[in-house]
């Protein structure tokens, strides 16, 4: 795989040569935390931050997005702003977590045309971590610290240098595009680079999730969820925070000169979330809330896609008002 370093002093440079044909986002300080933010000339991306308080899927299926417009008899959908993206320094949890999505709104027979649009002009230049978080748990359930699944390009950063390793065809075009900012890398990098991998793997791994799929085999009995629901608040915001939660409903809007249709995220956690026009709700308690929730990433994503939906980067630990910790629910199921 094509690779190149660069000096961190020496990124301005880079930047400015990338912000001629892309739009970039990276990480930016955002009041106490950190956000992905579009980059302007002159300004720096952070490297030494721990995670993106929110994940990175707005930038391919936003919160809220209107897609069809009326305009007296005449319907007319709203299409994607076609622009080349650069999304640079993000998580390699994040990026797995894409990979996760495209394979509910890209990879199968019904592909949605915003999100398939918006991943084909994006280039995802994620950043390894040498230090995962507490809460991190990536390698538990699959993935690790430098993993390279939905990434284009692998940086990694020692002292003042960045190595960029292309994941890619994609990454490999970009290391060629900018050839003339990077070098060579040297032998004691790539091997400082072997040692942090196995050090970071080490650091992620919190439990065996493995035996998860078998013990999720619908055998664990209604207490179980119910005695998890008494302290969940089912305020969803373990669901809108995760990276691969990707559920919406659609809404109409009409006035006097039209109306429109918005596409909007939606949650499994919200009670409103199944209920019938009748007024039935098949989930009407939390704990049939939660076990959806928990089922849906650890099993059924796994029979329909290969794969959990979940990347262990540990939003929804440190984000939960009343401390859940997704952590201990999966303890209490694969003990
Ligand atoms: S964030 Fe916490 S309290 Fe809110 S729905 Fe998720 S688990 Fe329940
Ligand atoms: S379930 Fe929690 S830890 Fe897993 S990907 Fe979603 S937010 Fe991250």
């Amino acid at each position: 795989m094509k690779q190149g370093t660069i000096r961190i002093d020496d990124l301005e440079q880079l930047i400015a040569g990338i912000l001629k044909s892309f739009r970039m986002y990276a990480p930016v300080a955002d009041g106490g935390g950190v956000a992905l933010s579009e980059l302007k000339k002159g300004q720096s991306p952070l490297l030494d931050y721990h995670g993106l308080k929110k994940p990175i899927k707005e930038l391919f299926f936003p919160q809220s997005e209107t897609i069809l417009k009326s305009e007296g008899d005449a319907l007319k959908s709203v299409p994607v702003r076609e622009e080349k993206r650069i999304v640079f320094g993000i998580r390699p949890c994040d990026a797995r977590a894409l990979q996760q999505m495209d394979s509910v709104f890209a990879d199968g027979e019904y592909r949605d045309p915003y999100y398939t649009a918006r991943r084909r002009d994006t280039l995802i230049l994620s950043l390894a971590c040498r230090e995962p978080q507490d809460i991190c748990f990536c390698t538990s359930i699959g993935g690790g610290p430098f993993d390279e699944r939905g990434s284009d390009v692998l940086m990694f950063k020692d002292a003042d240098t960045l190595l960029f390793q292309a994941c890619s065809s994609a990454g490999t075009s970009f290391l060629t595009e900018f050839n003339d900012h990077f070098k060579r890398p040297t032998a004691v990098l790539t091997e400082t680079r072997k040692k942090a991998v196995a050090k970071a793997r080490k650091k992620s791994l919190r439990f065996k999730g493995e035996r998860l799929f078998d013990r999720l085999d619908g055998s664990l009995e209604p207490a179980f969820w119910d005695t998890l629901a008494w302290r969940c608040l089912g305020c969803a915001v373990c669901t809108y925070l995760c990276p691969t939660c990707h559920c919406f409903t659609f809404s109409d809007q009409s006035s006097t000169d039209g109306g429109e249709r918005s596409r909007n995220w939606d949650a499994c956690s919200l009670e409103l979330f199944t209920r019938e026009a009748s007024g039935h709700n098949p989930r009407s308690s939390k704990g049939q809330r939660i076990k959806q929730r928990i089922m849906h990433k650890f099993r059924y994503a796994k029979e329909n896609f290969g794969d959990t939906f979940c990347v262990g980067c540990g939003r929804c630990i440190s984000n939960c008002p009343v401390n859940m910790d997704i952590r201990e629910i999966i303890g209490g199921i694969i003990q």
